[in-house]
């Protein structure tokens, strides 16, 4: 039984008072793997950026539903955080440090950078129109 992959999804209203509700269910659900404060912390981090990116930039504040995805299997964790929002036409400029599409809500363009400094990898899929999903792995426990 320990060693099927576990797996959850939940969605929600994409707004920002369900981003804290979002990264801690992602931290509960990832706590059974024993991460250390650090890990956990990055995780949470990431899913709090993703999902920000969400109600902000894929639904302009206008809501929506995101939904994230969550597995571990052995030591390793996946996150998907997707929104069928506004998308992006150019991801490889969306994820450059630095780069934003909207510098008058003083947003920094640091959130794609952030995810991956704090994951081990990042993969974004969008489209104009459709929506965007960024899947995160990280593996726990290996320094
Ligand atoms: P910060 O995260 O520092 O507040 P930011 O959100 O602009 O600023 P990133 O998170 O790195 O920076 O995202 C870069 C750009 O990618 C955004 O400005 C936006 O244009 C685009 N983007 C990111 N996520 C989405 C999304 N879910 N839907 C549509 N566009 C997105
Ligand atoms: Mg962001």
């Amino acid at each position: 039984m320990e060693d099927l992959k576990n797996e959850m999804k939940m969605e929600f209203l994409a707004a920002s008072s369900n981003e804290g509700f979002a990264r801690v269910a992602v931290g509960a659900f990832v706590a059974g793997l024993n991460p250390t404060v650090d890990e956990l912390a990055d995780i949470k981090t990431a899913v709090s950026e993703a999902v920000t990116n969400c109600i902000i930039h894929g639904y302009e504040q206008k809501g929506g539903h995101i939904w994230i995805q969550c597995s571990i299997e052995g030591n390793l964790v996946e996150i998907s955080v997707m929104d069928t929002g506004m998308g992006i036409s150019d991801i490889a400029q969306a994820r450059a440090p630095m780069f934003t599409t909207k510098p008058e809500l003083e947003r920094s363009g640091m959130g794609f950078a952030f995810m991956e400094a704090f994951m081990d990898t990042v993969e974004v899929v969008s489209e104009p129109r459709k929506g965007t999903c960024v899947t995160m792995r990280k593996a726990i426990g290996e320094g």
